[in-house]
């Protein structure tokens, strides 16, 4: 028995076997997350992904059996993947993994064409919380569906295609700058200033807004949209940029979007490659950054709903099967940056490529707005992970007062299920770009086949 708690780098500790296994899957995650920019792209990937093995659609109503394999799709945006096991699910409850596939980003206003100066722009507003300042001078690409006054949907995607154009957003050239200088970050670039340049053009012969009129001929030819079709849509701007490799010895991978993808990914991987007796249910939840609202958000009653089938499905009593039920609520923690050391302290954060973070608790200040997981339940994860030879730490996001933040965890707590947080750190969380560590990223994968087994 070890008497002292310590972090270890898992690269340091790592055999050649686990290093050739921890690159390997990281080639699948760049993969995956490189086709799941949004949460409908998300939805469709791991769709793909589960049929690969084996799992078949599901309604609710739909009968369930002993050795199904589901997978439910809610409004396009969130899914839920089924897997029921032979055990009791009274006694034993079931086993949930949770994350999240929306990530912030730069979502259009419903009226969002404008001219001016012969520029066309789309306004936005942003959703999720994010750095104004960052998402300005990057390439940046179109996602989304519009719905058409007919009811059909028209999906489109611009910007990923080498061959595609970019969306862009401008910043102030430093020589004429003095002013925006002396403005704080918060307030250096506003959200009305968030417009995207999507034409240059004027149609020849028309006398008001012609560039407007162009981007409009355009849309119409290409999705065969009008501008009243953009109302009852669904379009995002996302940067237009791949998962790449990071260091000179590829340590990290930098992608838009691994808050959440980079645990949806391990979650859903672990799930399907991990037979076992256990009733298991993997939650892909769409709008944790704004609040897990809505009917997609981690607040809907169709979890509940989901365990109410499960249990009348195998004849047992569901508040029994949720009181000894169990989550692992995975959302990405705050990878300690030693440019930054003032707003971390040391011995309580997730340290870079030392396993991904089980966090005792969330939330801001006093740890108001967190689920804090009883010690117990703390006792038997961990006590699971390292039997499993799954690496991990404990971590909290930063100084106690220094800011906050908290995830899906509380909403599924509130259902009377022992839940704790537990996910890959990361480095510039919420910026267009992040980073995370390979490492860290296996690490998750193999905790999270460790609870599914
Ligand atoms: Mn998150
Ligand atoms: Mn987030």
């Amino acid at each position: 028995m070890e008497l002292k708690y310590e972090k270890k780098n898992i690269y340091a500790e790592a055999s050649e076997e686990e290093m050739q296994a921890i690159f390997a899957y990281a080639e699948g995650y760049k993969a995956f997350i490189n086709q799941a920019k949004t949460e409908r792209d998300a939805v469709k990937a791991s769709v793909a992904l589960a049929k690969s093995h084996g799992y078949t659609e599901y309604k609710i109503g739909d009968p369930l059996h002993i050795g199904d394999k589901k997978y439910l799709v809610n409004r396009n945006k969130n899914v839920f993947f089924i897997r029921m096991g032979s055990e009791d699910v009274a006694e034993n409850g079931v086993r949930i993994l949770a994350a999240h596939i929306d990530s912030p980003r730069l979502d259009l206003k419903q009226v969002p064409l404008y001219e001016k100066n012969d520029l066309a722009f789309f306004k936005t507003h942003y959703y999720g919380g994010i750095r104004k300042y960052q998402w300005t001078a990057l390439p940046l690409a179109l996602h989304g569906v519009a719905i058409k006054a007919d009811g059909t949907s028209v999906e489109i995607t611009v910007g990923e295609d080498e061959s595609d154009p970019v969306f862009y957003v401008s910043d102030l050239l430093p020589h004429l700058g003095a002013k925006q200088n002396q403005k704080t970050l918060a307030e250096g670039i506003e959200a009305e200033q968030l417009n995207i340049w999507v034409g240059g053009i004027p149609v020849k012969n028309k006398e008001k807004n012609p560039v407007k009129a162009n981007v409009l001929r355009i849309l119409h030819e290409k999705y065969g949209i009008c501008e009243e079709d953009l109302i009852s849509a669904e379009l995002t701007m996302v940067p237009a940029l791949k998962a790449r490799d990071v260091g000179f010895d590829r340590a990290q991978i930098a992608a838009y979007g691994h808050d959440d993808k980079v645990c949806a990914y391990p979650e859903i991987t672990a799930m399907f490659d991990t037979p076992s007796e256990h009733t298991v249910i993997g939650v892909l939840a769409d709008k944790e950054e704004i609040g897990s609202e809505g009917a997609t958000g981690m607040q809907s009653a169709l979890l509940n709903d989901i365990l109410e089938e499960i249990a009348a499905a195998r004849k047992a009593n569901v508040r029994k099967m949720r009181y000894n039920s169990m989550c692992l609520s995975a959302d990405v923690s705050a990878a300690y940056d030693p440019n930054f050391p003032e707003v971390f302290e040391e011995n309580n954060s997730a340290m870079l490529s030392c396993g991904s973070a089980l966090c005792k608790f969330t939330g801001s200040r006093g740890k108001s707005g967190s689920n804090d997981a009883v010690a117990e339940f703390v006792g038997y994860i961990r006590n699971l992970f390292n039997a499993n030879g799954a690496r991990w730490q404990m971590a909290e996001l930063g100084k106690v007062d220094a800011g906050g933040g908290g995830t899906v965890a509380k909403f599924i707590a509130k259902l009377n299920i022992d839940t704790i947080d537990f996910g890959v750190p990361v480095v510039s969380m919420h910026a267009p770009y992040e980073v995370v560590s390979k490492a860290d990223l296996y690490s998750a994968y193999k905790a999270f086949c460790a609870f599914c087994k």
